[in-house]
């Protein structure tokens, strides 16, 4: 008998969850009957890598462990992964029931915590596509460097609906209206396979639920101030598109609706989710969301318990989970939280680790390693990349580049791994510099150019004389992670940026700007200076895709997922409210335009 935990003696039959020829409800109902109160408060807790041991998850049999944005093993290697993983894991299987662990990343553009991942475009960047095929071979992709560091579960894909570019997520967005985001569940069908159970398939999540994306001022984790038939018809939308394509994972969004925190909302989390929408899966809160639902820091008894009771099955509590498990044990035994509660929590948390097919492969499957950056991955990538990009701009017929242009790049984005990768990408907030291996959008530009190209890089511009054929400013935003959304603007571009594009301009060639960023900017009033504008998004590792398209190789095939503000004081302009905007919703010019 194949079951992991040791060899089962001949007069001993293995317990009936163990075996694989029954059916997951049965199995779920035999291991739900042998469990105690503490097995059931293990399997809702979710700690922090750093935060707990192995033997810990032994000893309180713990269900979840996650690895927080850019928290890696040291060194970050797969290798290094699949051995930090192996070894949670072998500390759950060594609990008196033997129930596997999930482990869950933010995998949100390519398994992008571990080094030499391959870095797919950003959500606003697939978003643009419109190439739900395309998407979900992404998320096939993705699952497959994930399956060879044993990662089984994914905090993605986030499907917020983006109403204003303040918000520092916009780019985790695949647009600004529901049937962007919803055509984009496709990715969930990538990562999940068919029916969870396939060798490579990882749990999805369908994140922030509900209405993170439409907050006062974009304010992170800020208060959506909507009537309930705004929040149905733009924020819900995507999350009955997840549903249906059977998302195991919801997490909660660490916003308020109308004043009451998304943590402690029965209604929109078990009357609507679970109940209206026939969500099946379970519901997981955000980092230490529990916290905030009081509004002060750290949580208390009744935050856990508001939480449990609203719904949420897991709870992450990455630093204090002991504290966690100790508070959840003292409601379940005050009859603060019913026990029927504690019950359907497990219930749906053990039906996805048994589809998962973890009590059979409880291990990371180390022959996936190879995938990991592989030339497939990175050419799907690339490909999504030229397909990402959106021509707004094109005038005198500036693009596309021949193929043996005299050119002039230049520019804090054109030659920087980091910068052209933004946000989760080895670490959480993402940093400027050569942080994982790809190719910049200057190597692309080499690469894709004829041999009979010149082509000159300088990072500020200077050197630029008029005997080019053209100059290309590849400028943008620095990498961030939420918050980012302060109501003072922060749109518009950086001083250097602008320096360097105004040397550019000085030299008399046709000038093309590639906007490197996770938003549209406030650039009205540089553009009529521009010959060319291109939107390249945060492409990840793979900037050949961008030269693909300068040159003429790709078409131009983005259409903004995004309306495009003229000032930064339009917003919140992604509501269709019909501001004139400086380049609409949609918007997407092609080179035979
Ligand atoms: C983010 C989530 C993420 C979680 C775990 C939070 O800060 O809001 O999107 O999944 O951290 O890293």
């Amino acid at each position: 008998f194949a079951a992991y935990g040791g060899p089962v003696r001949a007069d001993q039959r293995p317990a009936p969850y163990l075996d694989r020829h029954l059916s997951v409800a049965a199995r779920v109902d035999d291991l739900l009957g042998r469990m105690s109160l503490d097995d059931k408060i293990g399997q809702m807790t979710q700690p922090e890598r750093r935060y707990v041991t192995p033997e810990e998850i032994t000893r309180y049999r713990v269900g979840s462990v996650l690895s927080s944005g850019g928290s890696a093993p040291n060194p970050n290697t797969p290798e290094s992964w699949a051995d930090m993983y192996d070894g949670f894991q072998r500390g759950a299987l060594a609990g008196p029931l033997r129930i596997p662990i999930m482990y869950g990343v933010d995998a949100v553009h390519g398994h992008n915590n571990v080094l030499g991942a391959t870095i797919f475009p950003h959500n606003i960047g697939l978003g643009a596509t419109r190439d739900p095929a395309l998407v979900r071979r992404i998320g096939a992709a993705t699952a497959e460097e994930m399956a060879g560091t044993g990662v089984d579960w994914d905090f993605a894909p986030c499907v917020c609906v983006a109403r204003d570019d303040r918000w520092g997520r916009t780019y985790e967005s695949f647009g600004e209206v529901p049937e962007l985001p919803s055509m984009m569940t496709a990715l969930i069908d990538g990562l999940q396979g068919d029916g969870l159970g396939g060798p490579t398939s990882v749990l999805a999540t369908a994140k922030h639920f509900v209405g993170d994306g439409g907050t006062e001022g974009g304010d992170d984790r800020g208060d959506a101030k909507v009537q309930e038939k705004e929040l149905r018809a733009v924020h819900l939308p995507p999350f009955r598109a997840a549903v249906k394509r059977g998302v195991g994972a919801v997490m909660v969004s660490y916003s308020s609706w109308n004043g009451l925190r998304m943590h402690q909302n029965r209604y929109l989390i078990t009357d609507v989710l679970k109940k209206e929408l026939g969500f099946t899966g379970f519901v997981v809160s955000d980092y230490k969301g529990i916290d905030d639902i009081d509004g002060k820091p750290g949580f208390t008894r009744q935050e856990v318990a508001a939480a449990v009771n609203a719904g949420i099955d897991m709870v992450m509590v990455p630093t204090e989970w002991r504290r966690f498990i100790d508070y959840l044990r003292d409601e379940v035994k005050g009859g603060g939280v019913p026990m029927s509660r504690v019950d359907d929590a497990n219930r749906r948390i053990l039906t996805k680790k048994f589809e998962l097919g973890l009590f059979e492969r409880p291990m990371a499957d180390r022959s996936y390693l190879k995938t990991i950056g592989s030339a497939a991955h990175r050419r799907l990538a690339r490909r999504a990349v030229a397909e990402s990009q959106v021509l707004l701009k094109n005038e005198d017929g500036a693009l596309p580049l021949d193929d043996d242009d005299k050119v002039f790049v230049a520019g804090r984005s054109a030659h920087d791994i980091g910068m052209q990768s933004g946000g989760w990408t080895i670490t959480w907030q993402g940093r400027p510099g050569p942080i994982t291996p790809g190719t910049t959008i200057l190597d692309g530009i080499r690469e894709v150019a004829g041999p009979g190209a010149t082509v000159t890089y300088s990072k500020d511009g200077n050197g630029i004389d008029s005997s080019y054929d053209a100059a290309i400013a590849v400028v943008g935003e620095t990498p961030y992670a939420e918050y980012h959304g302060d109501r003072t603007g922060g749109l518009g571009l950086d001083d250097a940026d602008l320096k360097t594009i105004g040397r550019l301009r000085g030299a008399g060639v046709p000038l093309t700007v590639v906007l490197v960023s996770g938003r549209p900017l406030d650039i009205a009033k540089e553009l009529p200076n521009w010959d060319a504008l291109v939107a390249a998004w945060l492409p990840g590792t793979e900037g050949e895709g961008v030269a693909d398209v300068l040159y003429g190789h790709a078409d131009p095939r983005g259409r903004l997922p995004v309306t495009w503000m003229r000032s930064a004081d339009q917003e919140p302009i992604n509501k269709g409210d019909g501001k004139k905007a400086l380049f609409a919703f949609g918007h997407g010019l092609a080179y035979d335009d």
